[in-house]
């Protein structure tokens, strides 16, 4: 087998010239019967790596993939270029099962998908067994990983075949794992030396820029006046925001709606289509949003609320500029998301590895070097040098001397500590630093304090951003088991001693940048 039959059946059944660069070193690695691990962004081109080998292979090759609408399009599009391919899942009735299986028995199917249960059902397994099989693809590769952010169980069951198969070849596929989800997909499988192709995960026409996020609804607005008749998308983290922030930018004047999973279906997909065909240029949405729609002039992404993790991130600021024109990305960072976020999360199982996941993603969020270089750094790859579209690039931060400002904040808190031993949390900290006289202030006793009223000449939202950096510099730290209060580290202790100076980030670089304008 060689690479021009597998040419061939490209131009014949999908009708394009020539493989994109990763896919023919993929195609001959699957034909030559070794285990594969791909990993390419969504858009790349994953199916024809799998389908064109299955094509001009002997014998059918079983798809492993675990949602089931999209199995279903796959196969109606392959039938429909003229490949024999059926898909087998739990929502289909006995009778059709057994057509299906009468069809992949007497070798008239090159592909089968199955999802994993049906996969896994004994009796089907056992069939399976006794047939021609080429090589088996696993699609969504990551579900398989406890690392990876969308674990299945039903996934962890696919371990037991290579012991079920031994000679027989797999190819994994995800559009998104970092180091240690690949390695450990490679290891559940028991794959065999396997080659894996990393394709390149960076979209340069991508420019990525994060805002504090005080005063958003207006930094939107200010974004979106710049950027006029273009088509994006806002995601938000609860559904409520998706509809207040969809009202909003319909006050003024924006043609938007709003997404999510709490819509009747025939709803959902009204929405969908009005913003494919440009009707409703502007949805509010939540993540719910997104997967299988393929608009190529999305012109930007915003970020309302923090993403739980980097895969996430990628994923959904990665729909905008498909047609790879300039396109803009903007992120809002605040502490409060960062607490909701951590308190859905201890919620959940696997709760130390998401946490450390929204960790990565907070320190993408106040870093002050290159983003892109974190961004891509996530998924193992390394940039040669800054990327010059990024927020930081293009304004990198002017610093000056912040420890007269650290050391207030720092004394208030360790004093309210010694002194009264209470703790406090940051909206607490900031009042006694304006001297405030809210009445919960004054009845603890707050205003007696000395900082009290000592950084009345730094605006409230300053304050906030000023907290955040010290957080960063690791001068305070929150504890999280005690109300999200501040605690004074040791390094902050020795700027308080005056061992040490710090500089801050002119607030100015939370002002908003110059944006790339895409051309029109
Ligand atoms: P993924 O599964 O990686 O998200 P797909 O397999 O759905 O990506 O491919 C994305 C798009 O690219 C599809 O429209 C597909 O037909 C197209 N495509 C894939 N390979 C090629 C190729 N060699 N030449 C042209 N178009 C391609
Ligand atoms: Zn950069």
């Amino acid at each position: 087998m060689n690479i021009s039959t597998a040419q061939q059946a490209l131009k014949h059944f999908f009708g394009y010239d020539r493989f994109r660069p990763m896919q023919e070193d993929i195609i001959m690695n699957v034909l030559a019967k070794k285990d594969t691990v791909v990993l390419m962004p969504t858009g790349g081109g994953k199916s024809i790596c799998y389908q064109i080998p299955a094509i001009i292979s002997q014998g059918t090759a079983i798809v492993i993939s675990p949602l089931i609408a999209l199995m279903k399009d796959q196969v109606e599009s392959l039938k429909a270029n003229g490949v024999n391919a059926a898909y087998l899942n739990s929502t289909q009735s006995y009778v059709e099962q057994r057509e299906i299986e009468e069809e992949f028995r007497t070798e008239r199917l090159k592909l089968l998908y199955v999802s994993p249960e049906k996969l896994l059902a004994p009796a089907f397994l056992d069939f399976m067994c006794r047939m021609n099989i080429s090589f088996i693809a696993i699609d969504e590769a990551h579900c398989i990983s406890q690392w990876g952010h969308d674990f299945r169980p039903e996934y962890t069951q696919l371990t037991s075949l290579r012991q079920r198969l031994p000679h027989i070849s797999f190819v994994a596929l995800t559009a998104t794992a970092d180091k240690a989800t690949r390695n450990d997909i490679a290891s559940q499988l028991s794959m065999n030396d396997p080659k894996m192709f990393i394709s390149s995960f960076d979209r340069p026409n991508l420019s990525l820029r994060v805002e504090a996020g005080q005063k958003r609804i207006e930094k939107i607005i200010q974004f979106l006046r710049e950027r006029p008749n273009q088509s994006g998308i806002v995601y938000c983290l609860s559904r409520k925001n998706t509809e207040s922030l969809a009202n909003k930018l319909r006050n003024a004047g924006y043609n938007a709606t709003y997404y999510h999973a709490g819509m009747p279906t025939h709803e959902r997909s009204r929405v969908q289509e009005a913003f494919i065909k440009d009707d409703t240029p502007i949805i509010c949405a939540t993540i719910a949003f997104g997967m299988g729609i393929d608009k190529p002039n999305v012109r930007w992404v915003i970020h309302y609320n923090l993403p739980k993790n980097m895969e996430g991130y990628y994923q959904e600021i990665g729909r905008a500029g498909r047609d790879g024109l300039p396109s803009d990305t903007l992120l809002f960072y605040t502490f409060a998301d960062v607490m909701q976020l951590r308190e859905m999360v201890s919620d959940s199982g696997q709760h130390q590895l998401q946490l450390s996941k929204l960790e990565r993603m907070q320190q993408y969020a106040e870093t002050r070097t290159c983003r892109r270089r974190i961004l891509l750094s996530y998924f193992g790859e390394t940039l040669e040098k800054d990327c010059g579209n990024c927020d930081v690039c293009r304004n990198p931060p002017e610093l000056f001397d912040g420890t007269v400002i650290a050391q207030k904040a720092m004394s208030a808190v360790i004093r309210v500590k010694r002194e009264m031993n209470k703790s406090l949390s940051a909206g607490m900290l900031i009042d006694i630093l304006r001297g405030s006289r809210r009445i919960d202030l004054v009845n603890a006793g707050y205003d007696r304090i000395r900082t009290y009223g000592a950084g009345n000449d730094i605006s409230y939202d300053h304050w906030q951003l000023y907290l955040q950096q010290m957080l960063n510099l690791g001068l305070i730290e929150i504890a999280y088991d005690h109300h999200n209060t501040f605690r004074v580290t040791k390094t902050g202790e020795q700027v308080l001693m005056g061992k040490f100076p710090v500089n801050f980030a002119k607030l100015s670089q939370f002002k908003s940048t110059p944006s790339t304008k895409a051309p029109t």
